[in-house]
């Protein structure tokens, strides 16, 4: 909690002087992060003790996870830029529930540099996951969106799609699996049609896997060919 404190005082301090890191104070050329921090930011890379399909672990000897041997993800596999993990996790804390909007950009930063470099294409079209009118009236802006920032200035050919939550949803923050899944079950509508697209689903944090899955099988349902999920920070 001490740490806590700290950190965030030590954010709002260093937020308002663009010219040091937020992270570690030492000066930046107008970048909001340095380059040590950058690097040092947690990233599991694929190992044999990772499944391809959604990065949770596995034993060497299993092709994938018992995660995803019991369950059917309607998506072809998770691609994430961190892992769920501090200082990360307390700018996205930051950002989500105390307004903190001016991080925004150096998360997108983040996500794209990071995303980038593990993808060889860029897909049809883009899907943020949606929240609830209810919740987007609440916080003002939906942060899975919010990460589209950069990405939107560097591409125009994707096309962004906005799907609809129809289910103002409990937080899923507490829920078993089981629970996760009934929750999220028909909450989201696309009105596009995908036939055949490559699809990307954006999302901040991917916890079990049940919010994505469920808006994948909504892209399927509406002709989808492939969809994959591009996290921020992916929790296991
Ligand atoms: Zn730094
Ligand atoms: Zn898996």
């Amino acid at each position: 909690m001490r740490l806590f404190s700290f950190f965030n005082n030590w954010l709002l301090k260093l937020i308002l002087q663009d010219q040091y890191c937020i992270l570690c104070a030492t000066q930046t050329k107008n970048q909001q992060i340095c380059h040590d921090c950058n690097t040092s930011l947690g990233y599991q890379t694929p190992s044999p003790n990772t499944c391809w399909r959604c990065l949770a672990h596995k034993s060497p000897a299993q092709l994938i996870c018992d995660n995803c041997h019991d369950n059917q993800f309607h998506f072809e596999r998770i691609i994430t830029a961190f892992n769920y993990e501090f200082p990360l996790e307390q700018i996205l804390h930051q950002l989500k529930y105390h307004g903190k909007i001016e991080y925004t950009n150096l998360l997108s930063q983040l996500f794209w540099s990071r995303i980038s470099q593990q993808i060889q294409s860029l897909p049809d079209v883009i899907i943020p996951v949606p929240l609830h009118v209810n919740k987007l009236k609440i916080r003002g802006f939906n942060q899975s969106y919010e990460l589209l920032h950069e990405f939107k200035q560097l591409n125009s050919k994707t096309l962004i799609i906005d799907a609809k939550r129809i289910k103002n949803t409990k937080s899923q923050a507490n829920l078993s699996r089981d629970a996760r899944m009934h929750n999220i079950k028909d909450a989201f509508v696309i009105n596009d049609n995908l036939q055949g697209k490559y699809v990307v689903i954006i999302d901040d944090v991917v916890t079990t896997g049940s919010t994505v899955s469920e808006l994948s099988r909504i892209c399927k349902l509406q002709g989808a060919d492939k969809v994959e999920v591009w996290c921020l920070m992916r929790a296991l």
